[in-house]
């Protein structure tokens, strides 16, 4: 579905569309983001369904406070690129010289972020598979991202009803700065924080919805049912007729175990992988520009393989079964 309302010409790159209903009966605040990244439209497809049915009088808020962000980089939207100068979902954090426009989006954004206890970011990406959710730390009280609502969050995920589940992004992703000999300090690390980091940071939780190719038909669908199946789980509104509360199964979790770089622009893949693939421990997945081959240092899958990665970023990421449950009790 497409309306003039989504008009990627007739998107303003000075300002930010926001639409907030709120009930009279106190409840959770939900904040709903799509345009993370201009070249994925499903997110604010699915948010376009969702405010006609308000208009149309099919959808009602119960309780709480829901807020809608159609497109949250409108430059990125404009120019259908997933950046505008840079991508908006690292480095999230308010800044008060901003140096760029998505740090400038952040600013407006972080704010709006700040003030929601639940957040879904929904996304879709250039490879082939599967739609996935993304989940954060299990509870902790560590210094990377001290966390307490993994329960919360986790039974999201799990009501959102994508086939698979990863958790673990933070702490992997500061594993490969250290793997790069770069400096592991708080500002390397803070690069690595997008919009989910930045809720839990404020006490809240969040999930990252994948909802497929960028280009899959499918893909607004998803994050459209993902959007009810969330109203519908926080109590804020019934699910629509046709559209189960819970997946058929739970969905597989994904543990993020590792990242590899790629160091040479002729290092290759020894096929096209997409994400979660699964491999055998010792099984082939590149070769260096030595020929020596890279293998799969355990039984799991290949996750985010970029065949054209930069010599010195993340080439392939690697993921294990994870032997956490997701609780579905409320
Ligand atoms: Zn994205």
């Amino acid at each position: 579905m497409s309306t003039p309302l989504f008009d990627d010409a007739a998107t303003a790159t000075d300002s930010l569309r926001l639409h907030a209903f709120a009930s009279l009966n106190p409840g959770p605040r939900l904040l709903v983001i799509g345009g993370v990244h201009g070249d994925e439209t499903c997110g604010t497809e699915g948010i376009a369904r969702v405010l006609a049915e308000f208009d149309a009088g099919d959808l009602h808020l119960l309780r709480g406070e829901l807020t809608l962000v159609p497109v949250a980089n409108p430059l990125a939207r404009r120019r259908l690129q997933r950046e505008g100068q840079r991508n908006l979902n690292r480095l999230f954090r308010p800044s008060e010289t901003p140096a760029d426009y998505e740090a400038r989006i952040t600013n407006r954004l972080a704010p709006v972020i700040a003030r929601h206890d639940v957040l879904l970011d929904l996304h879709s990406f250039q490879s082939e598979g599967e739609a996935f959710a993304m989940i954060g730390p299990r509870d902790n009280s560590g210094s990377l991202e001290p966390f307490a609502r993994a329960q919360e969050e986790g039974r999201l995920a799990l009501h959102i009803g994508t086939p698979i589940v990863v958790e673990g992004w933070l702490d992997i992703y500061a594993a490969g700065l250290a793997q790069r000999g770069a400096a592991v300090d708080e500002a390397a690390i803070d690069f690595g924080r997008g919009t989910n980091e930045y809720i839990r940071s404020c006490g809240g939780y969040g999930v990252t919805l994948e909802c497929g190719q960028h280009q899959d038909p499918q893909a607004p669908e998803v994050a459209w049912a993902a959007i009810r199946r969330t109203l519908a789980l926080l109590g804020m509104a019934a699910l629509p007729p046709g559209l189960s509360a819970a997946p058929p199964q739970p969905p597989q979790l994904l543990r993020l175990a590792s990242v590899t770089d790629r160091l040479h622009e002729d290092d290759s893949f020894v096929r096209d992988w997409a994400t979660f693939d699964p491999v055998q421990r010792g099984e082939p997945v590149g070769m260096r520009h030595d020929g020596t081959l890279v293998s799969a240092p355990d039984d799991g899958f290949i996750v985010f393989p970029n065949a054209m990665a930069l010599p010195g970023a993340e080439w392939f990421y690697f993921a294990r079964p994870s032997e956490r449950v997701l609780d579905p009790t409320v």
